[in-house]
């Protein structure tokens, strides 16, 4: 069973409140999210009344406790509702999950204040929130952030520039990651970062540029500038100097949702493609009958199983709060959103010059799909983790492959 344990290891257990929140998410798809795919394609923006809909039916407490007015739920519901919403507009699951890049550092590693005083809002959805962790120089390299946070008197000053942050446009809070002290050495670049609370209006805080994306249309991110950004001291989540766990643990998370937003751009595409080439004719015969085109379909099914299953599997070791959830994670992530680009590759394909035809929404699956390969850590990144984890299982020693 290396590197797992055992067979239960592998156990996926689907309890019944889960597929009737299937259902009403199903329902709230095919019902708000489907007539508007085409809209949001065109003018790229969602409409705020989607939004609406979605706090109303508590789409934005997914994930967060009761107890911070939440509806309660874990990686798994998580992956069920971003997997549904995605199977038509994977953009809108994006603007929903990445409240939880916020709620997540929070609830783990923030105070009791900070959670009353910003989580249940999100909970509520009276509020938004973002992430800013990317910069210009700084992606996958998290230790290699620019920005800094010093402390004067009982405040923190943040000065930095922040990309790629989704959600800032409408965010309420962000969370921020700054260097508040050098590191001590080239080998723990990790120490010495922190994670910042900061609210929309704060002096020197600008959302400015859009960044205009292949995919996604309808939620691009954003440039941010902290600009002498001053926080109170208690704004700080969690050990001064020590947030790189808190960050990295957040896209442990987070990446399980990435994948099920794969495994629901892949269900769209099997069903749109199923359909399509059982009706479309050529030569006499429907162009499903020819062997080229019923096997690529076969595969798109066989690959959209298997990413289903790695993605609950994940979910599921993630919400037994398993250690080897974080590999799963990024075994479920890397291969859900690579099968997602061969299956939106064929499905253009078996769609003929359909397929391109940006009204379609066929081509925007490909679009919207290498976004997935990159964002909450790019897939070669999921490799080192996946390497990492394998080495330290089998040979007990940590190693630096960056
Ligand atoms: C639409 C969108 C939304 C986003 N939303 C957010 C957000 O809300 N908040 C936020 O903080 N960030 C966000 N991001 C940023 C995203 O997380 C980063 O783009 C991602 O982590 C990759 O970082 P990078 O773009 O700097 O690429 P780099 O880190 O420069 O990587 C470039 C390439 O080099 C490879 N590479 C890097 N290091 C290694 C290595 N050691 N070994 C092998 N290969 C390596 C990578 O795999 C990649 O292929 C978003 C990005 C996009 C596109």
């Amino acid at each position: 069973m290396f590197p797992f344990n055992n067979s239960f290891d592998f156990k996926i257990e689907i309890p019944e409140e889960i597929e009737a929140f299937r259902s009403t998410i199903r329902e709230f798809s095919e019902k708000y999210l489907a007539p508007i795919v085409n809209k949001v394609e065109e003018t790229n923006e969602i409409d705020e009344d989607v939004f609406k809909k979605a706090i109303e039916l508590g789409l934005v407490g997914v994930g967060i406790p009761p107890e911070y007015d939440g509806q309660g739920g874990g990686s798994l519901m998580m992956a069920v509702m971003i997997e549904e919403i995605s199977r038509f507009l994977p953009a809108f699951a994006t603007a929903i999950a990445v409240n939880h890049l916020f709620a997540y550092p929070v609830l783990a590693f923030g105070s009791e204040e900070q959670r009353r005083k910003y989580v249940t809002k999100i909970a509520k959805g009276e509020a938004f929130a973002a992430h800013a962790n990317t910069e210009p120089g700084a992606g996958s390299d998290v230790a290699g952030i620019q920005t800094t946070a010093r402390k004067e008197g009982n405040k923190w000053v943040i000065n930095g520039r922040k990309l790629f942050i989704t959600g800032a446009n409408r965010a309420d809070f962000l969370v921020v990651s700054a260097r508040t002290s050098p590191p001590p050495s080239s080998k723990e670049r990790w120490k010495g970062l922190s994670l910042f609370i900061v609210e929309k209006g704060m002096p020197g805080l600008k959302v400015t540029s859009r960044i205009n994306t292949m995919g996604l249309r309808g939620e691009q991110p954003y440039e941010v500038i902290l600009d002498n950004v001053e926080v109170p001291a208690e704004n700080i989540v969690g050990e001064e100097g020590n947030a790189f766990k808190a960050i990295v643990s957040t896209y442990d998370h987070g990446r399980i949702g990435i994948a099920a937003q794969a495994v629901g751009i892949m269900q769209g595409l099997l069903e749109r493609t199923l359909d399509y080439t059982a009706m479309r004719n050529a030569f006499g015969r429907p162009i499903l009958s020819f062997e080229a085109i019923a096997f690529k379909i076969a595969d798109m099914l066989i690959n959209l199983e298997a990413a289903r299953l790695l993605t609950y599997w994940a979910a599921t070791l993630m919400d037994k709060g398993s250690k080897d959830a974080i590999m799963a994670a990024s075994l479920a992530k890397t291969f859900a959103t690579e099968a997602a680009e061969k299956a939106s590759i064929n499905a253009i394909k078996m769609h003929g010059g359909y397929g391109v035809v940006r009204e379609t929404g066929i081509e925007r699956s490909l679009r919207d799909t290498m976004i997935t390969e990159i964002y909450e850590g790019a897939n070669d990144i999921q490799r080192l983790t996946i390497i990492r984890s394998l080495v330290k299982k089998r040979f007990g020693v940590s190693v630096d492959l960056t």
